[in-house]
């Protein structure tokens, strides 16, 4: 893994510039804000607050995981420095993810901060659903606008299969939860798995149209060393077309600003998402950077690069001009793209999805 220590180099009008190769596209961007090299602007930040998982997903993490030891992972104020540089700089949609984002310690403090802040206005988090129940009037009450819940299943003992360790039933009060607190077009999230969950992606559907949910359907990524994946890998085209012989499913132009493709079911709200990272690949449009409950900004989810924020911050406390040209030197190695190929055997991203955060 590369360990880049970048010096930016900075424009008069305030616009990262390592390599020109398209100048003209960068200045079309307001000033002050983050451009890659390749002309895109990064206006979205996925923030993982911790590693640690309260499951144990087959596809996510390994059986016995070690996880950080505390003195490693952001301090929550950290994070919220982290958070508040980005959104100077332009950045105006967080997603909270990790591992399990409601497991770690405290984490309403810093929700609550990042609902407060100016410029920020799009807050929403990914999680599996299992303390929902108890922190969703809270999350909507700090300003949280959407929620991404993981679902593969709706079969108890196959989802502790799949989770490890998981209860399927805390999920469903936690989706319920979420719906209470006043949560609207939750997104379930699915990994489509051949052999494990390929017979209800229809009852995957069936239940969103019935509580009014959108679903993602989630191509399986080879990220950390995980034995089997190319045993259960599915493309989104052959789910849609397995999809399309129960529903009626119109394609949308509709986008959430991800890499999802969007089909409705006519006469409902329900939106049935496709995330291909493999057979469709969704990186020229790409306006996201990751940072890791360590503190690495990962520039892309696909490729081990990475520059950490960590030393800036302990280096620097409470000084947020060497956390700003840090993130702006980012831009110099965010790359075009990921390669991943559908050779999911050998690991092409050392990292667990629960390391980067999804
Ligand atoms: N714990 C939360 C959850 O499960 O929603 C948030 C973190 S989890 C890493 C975010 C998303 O990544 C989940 O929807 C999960 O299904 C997905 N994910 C994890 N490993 C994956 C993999 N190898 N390929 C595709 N999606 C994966
Ligand atoms: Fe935990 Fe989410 Fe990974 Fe499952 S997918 S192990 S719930 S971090």
């Amino acid at each position: 893994m590369h360990n880049e220590t970048l010096r930016p180099e900075t424009t008069p009008n305030g616009l990262s510039s390592f390599s020109p190769l398209i100048d003209s596209a960068k200045l079309a961007h307001p000033p002050g804000t983050l451009v890659d090299r390749y002309g895109r602007r990064i206006t979205y930040v996925r923030l993982s607050i911790t590693d640690r998982c309260d499951f144990r997903c087959t596809y996510c993490m390994a059986e016995e995981m070690t996880f950080l030891p505390r003195h490693e992972v952001m301090s929550l104020e950290e994070c919220l420095q982290v958070a508040t540089v980005f959104v100077s700089l332009g950045v105006n949609k967080l997603r909270i993810t990790g591992g399990e984002p409601l497991v770690r310690k405290n984490a309403m403090w810093l929700i609550e901060r990042l609902g407060a802040l100016p410029g920020l206005d799009n807050l929403v988090m990914t999680s599996n659903g299992s303390q929902l129940d108890r922190f969703a009037p809270a999350l909507k009450a700090a300003g949280v606008r959407r929620l991404n819940i993981s679902l593969d299943t709706l079969n108890a003992d196959r989802f502790k299969a799949i989770t490890r360790i998981g209860d399927l039933g805390k999920v469903f009060n936690g989706i319920a939860a979420a719906q209470a607190a006043g949560f609207r077009r939750t997104k379930l999230n699915a990994v489509m798995m051949r052999g494990i969950n390929d017979n209800e992606f229809g009852d995957l559907v069936q239940f969103a149209l019935d509580n009014e949910l959108d679903l993602s359907f989630i191509e399986e990524m080879p990220l950390g060393e995980i034995h089997g994946r190319q045993n259960t890998y599915i493309s989104s085209e052959e789910a849609r077309e397995h999809l399309a012989r129960r529903f009626e499913l119109i394609p949308s132009t509709e986008s959430s600003g991800g890499p999802a493709r969007y089909w409705r079911i006519p006469g409902t709200e329900t939106r049935i998402g496709f995330i291909s990272p493999h057979s469709h690949n969704f990186c020229d449009t790409c306006n996201r950077v990751r940072i890791t409950a360590k503190g690495e900004l990962y520039p892309c989810l696909g490729q081990n690069d990475a520059l950490h924020l960590l030393p800036v911050l302990r280096d620097h406390p409470g000084q947020d001009a060497p956390l700003r040209e840090a993130i702006i030197a980012s831009m110099g190695i965010k790359p075009f793209g990921h390669d991943f190929t559908q050779q999911m055997e050998a690991p092409q991203v050392v990292r667990f999805m629960s390391m980067t955060g999804g």
